[in-house]
């Protein structure tokens, strides 16, 4: 018998390391795990090599630099018009450290947590790891619409938090103000608690700046706002995270917080200071590149014959396998693609417990252009061979 959690006894590695892992067995071009392949911003780098040649190398406080903390305020504050205090913000080894201290702190056994499918993939897991039960509720390409009705039938008298990540990987969609409406509302009747996983709040293409579930009507009491500078600042192997909430509740999960991690790489989280205090010029040319990217990948796709889904946010856009003609399910193509054409993807069946789509593909367009064409035309040869293996 396992002497294992029973929950890690047959546990898979994530589909991220899964197909990173294989798109470097075969050499592929990886569209699949998000990470940008541009250069790192010199000022980030020299930021970050300023604060390890000049300042400690020793613990910093659990809760993270206060430098960092007000920085965080007054990027919120200028991008979102949303006022947070020192207190209310809490540093952590990336997002998913944050979502775990959450996640532990607020889910008691026997609580049910709303998330919605596509999920990101720690959520589940967690949340049964704290010894309650995820119950989904699924979004469906291509509009990924939050269905009050489907919520509704979701709710019980053990809910206790509703999880949402918005904008939402991998579909790239963005909430509508109306949407954000609608959740506050849920959560304020139902006596939930959100956890807003904004990761991608600083990523978005349509000019409008982020709106947070935490900042609508009656939410600031009840909501716990996640963000990462993996995203903001496009350094995803930094691991800077943190929340925000109201001080009580900062407080409160800043305890499951101090015995995960404690503390996270004093250098980083300085240069992450230094570098959300930068003005708004300086975030333009980066959001500017990945627009491009996006386009550019998007435009190939479709030239190549291609159906490919609008995304107004993330690193991630997706096609539509069967519009475009490919009879094999998102996890076959995914799998063979990188083998056959060298081409890793994610397919988004795999952020799906249970019944899902399974015919939408995941590409990461944060890529050089050179890249990204090159991708495309591998895509659409593997598919060529797909259309001819029907055939014959
Ligand atoms: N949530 C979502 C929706 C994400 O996409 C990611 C990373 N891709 C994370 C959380 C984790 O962020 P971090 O790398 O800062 O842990
Ligand atoms: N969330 C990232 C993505 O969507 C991956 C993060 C990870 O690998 N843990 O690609």
């Amino acid at each position: 018998m396992s002497r294992l959690h029973p929950l890690y006894a047959a546990m898979e590695p994530t589909i991220f390391e899964h197909m990173s892992g294989l798109a470097t067995a075969h050499g592929a071009i990886n569209l699949g795990q998000g990470f940008p392949d541009e250069p790192p911003s010199p000022d980030m780098i020299e930021a970050a090599g300023r604060a390890l040649r000049e300042k400690s190398h020793q613990y910093p406080p659990s809760f993270g630099l206060p430098e960092l903390r007000d920085a965080i305020c007054g990027f919120y504050a200028r991008r979102q018009g949303l006022m947070l205090a020192r207190e209310q913000v809490v540093v952590t080894s990336g997002a998913t450290e944050a979502l775990a201290a959450t996640i532990l702190a607020l889910v008691r056994p026997g609580d049910e947590a709303i998330l919605f499918q596509p999920a990101y993939d720690s959520y589940a897991p967690m949340v049964r790891r704290a010894g309650g039960t995820p119950v989904s509720v699924r979004l469906d390409p291509p509009a990924w619409r939050y269905d009050v009705e489907a919520l509704a039938r979701a709710i019980t008298p053990r809910t206790r938090v509703l999880i949402l990540n918005d904008p939402l990987n991998p579909a790239g969609k963005v909430a509508s103000e109306a949407e954000l409406a609608m959740l506050a509302d849920v959560c304020r009747r139902h006596d939930l608690i959100a956890i807003c996983d904004d990761v991608w709040e600083d990523v978005r293409f349509d000019a409008v700046p982020h709106r947070s579930l935490l900042a609508m009507p009656g939410m600031a009491e009840r909501a716990v706002k996640i963000g990462s500078a993996g995203k903001i600042f496009g350094l995803t192997g930094w691991k800077v995270g943190w929340f925000c909430a109201a001080p009580d509740l900062a407080q409160a999960i800043g305890r499951a917080h101090q015995f995960l991690t404690f503390t996270t790489p004093p250098a980083l989280q300085w240069a992450t200071a230094e570098g959300l205090a930068r003005p708004d010029s300086w975030f333009a040319p980066q959001r500017a590149t990945w627009a491009t990217a996006r386009d550019r990948l998007a435009q190939n796709l479709e030239r190549a014959g291609f159906v490919v889904l609008p995304s107004a946010a993330t690193w991630f856009l997706g096609i539509d396998l069967a519009a475009s003609g490919i009879a094999i399910d998102d996890r076959d193509f995914s799998e063979r693609a990188v083998r056959e054409a060298g081409v890793a993807s994610i397919p988004v069946s795999a952020l799906f417990e249970g019944d899902g789509p399974r015919h939408i593909l995941r590409l990461c367009f944060a890529k050089d252009a050179a890249t990204l064409d090159e991708a495309v035309a591998r895509l659409a040869r593997f598919r060529d061979t797909l259309g001819t293996e029907r055939r014959a």
